[in-house]
């Protein structure tokens, strides 16, 4: 099946015991990475965010998503190596990596460290890394239990990052996606602090990404926070070429999205300039069916962008001249406010122009 990605949401915390946020992130669909940085001073973040820069400036060209993702980490294990070697403060750093190109229907993961890569779907919740850790080891040796492992005095100490040595080897693994699946990644200031039983729950318990995002740190806070806590949530949703695709909505959830759309979508004050001058001329030939051409974009009751059809006004006695058609998987939070005030200006659209800016949103591409 054809997929998209229809939200994700990022959130990094110091936690409550370390003085500086040495994690550090990237999320530019449809490439996600966390780096969990490590060494004196502040050379841990140098680390870190030395590996995401790599990942920002692009992906190396390569014969596939797997072999372009490990060319950036290998280039990033470089760049950090040269600069620990070249700069005494900093000597000995290193970061974990773990980073995910979301393709159409699978996902891409490269792996260094024992920050982590889950998969949610259906109910359970799935680890796709393996931690690179002394006591990962032990327990793949029948040494220890799962269980022993998550207490055990020495469970951060890693056996892979990048930076320490020239060469690094790096995990590379391909899983295929679903409709509905969520994607976790993240360092091990969340995963030492919160059991995955506890991290499936609280992603499914969410209304949205931002939300689930905030509660996990809340979470790890709670437990003690005794590291800084990095979390990147992706969900995919099947794909509608050239458009994106209408949530089924429930016809409660329909009643629901209008009301809550009437609280929020200005009234004829607000109108300006051509709009007004549409309203008037829809609302004058009495048509109700010439507005279900035009569209514009607003903010549900579940904080999400959405597209309305037809125009933002109402009439007396609560008949409202729209619907919602389509949620959108964005939190309007997460988009920037100066971006919001032209996005959301309730200014009228074609429907491909609609879908066109949602889509582009949901890529992430208009968020800044
Ligand atoms: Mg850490």
């Amino acid at each position: 099946m054809s997929l998209r990605i229809a939200e994700h949401a990022e959130r990094s915390d110091t936690g409550r015991v370390r003085s500086a946020n040495e994690d550090s992130f990237l999320a530019r669909p449809p490439l996600f990475v966390v780096a969990d940085g490590m060494g004196g001073a502040n050379a841990g973040e140098v680390a870190s965010r030395t590996a995401i820069d790599g990942f920002a400036g692009g992906l190396p060209a390569g014969s596939g998503p797997s072999d372009r993702l490990v060319e950036a980490v290998l280039a990033a294990n470089s760049a950090i190596h040269r600069d620990a070697g070249s700069n005494e403060s900093r000597r000995g750093m290193g970061t974990t990596v773990t980073a995910a190109l979301v393709g159409d229907g699978s996902v891409d993961i490269a792996h260094v460290g024992d920050s982590r890569a889950y998969l949610i779907r259906g109910g359970s919740i799935e680890r796709l890394t393996r931690d690179h850790t002394l006591v990962d080891e032990l327990v793949r040796q029948g040494r220890l239990t799962e269980e022993e492992a998550a207490t055990h005095p020495q469970r951060s100490i890693i056996t892979r990052a990048l930076g320490p040595e020239p060469d690094v080897e790096v995990d590379s693994t391909s899983h295929q996606l679903e409709e509905g699946d969520v994607l976790l990644l993240c360092s091990d200031g969340l995963t030492g602090m919160v059991p995955d039983p506890v991290l499936l729950s609280t992603v499914e318990e969410s209304r949205n990404l931002s939300v689930a995002a905030r509660s996990l740190v809340r979470k790890a806070n709670e437990a003690g926070g005794r590291d800084n806590i990095t979390v990147v949530l992706v969900r995919m949703a099947a794909a509608v070429p050239g458009l994106p695709q209408t949530r089924p909505v429930s016809s409660r959830g329909s009643t629901g999205g209008a009301a809550a759309a009437r609280r929020r979508v200005p009234r004829s004050a607000k109108l300006a300039g051509a709009a007004a001058a549409l309203v008037l001329a829809v609302l004058l030939a009495g048509s109700w069916q010439a507005s279900r051409g035009v569209f514009f974009l607003g903010v549900d009751d579940s904080g999400v962008v959405a597209v309305y059809r037809g125009v933002p006004f109402e009439l007396p006695f609560g008949i409202d001249l729209y619907e919602r058609w389509y949620a959108s998987g964005v939190p309007v939070s997460t988009v920037d406010p100066a971006r919001r005030a032209t996005l959301l200006d309730h200014s009228l659209r074609s429907r491909t122009d609609a879908a066109d800016l949602v889509a582009s949103l949901e890529r992430g591409d208009l968020r800044q």
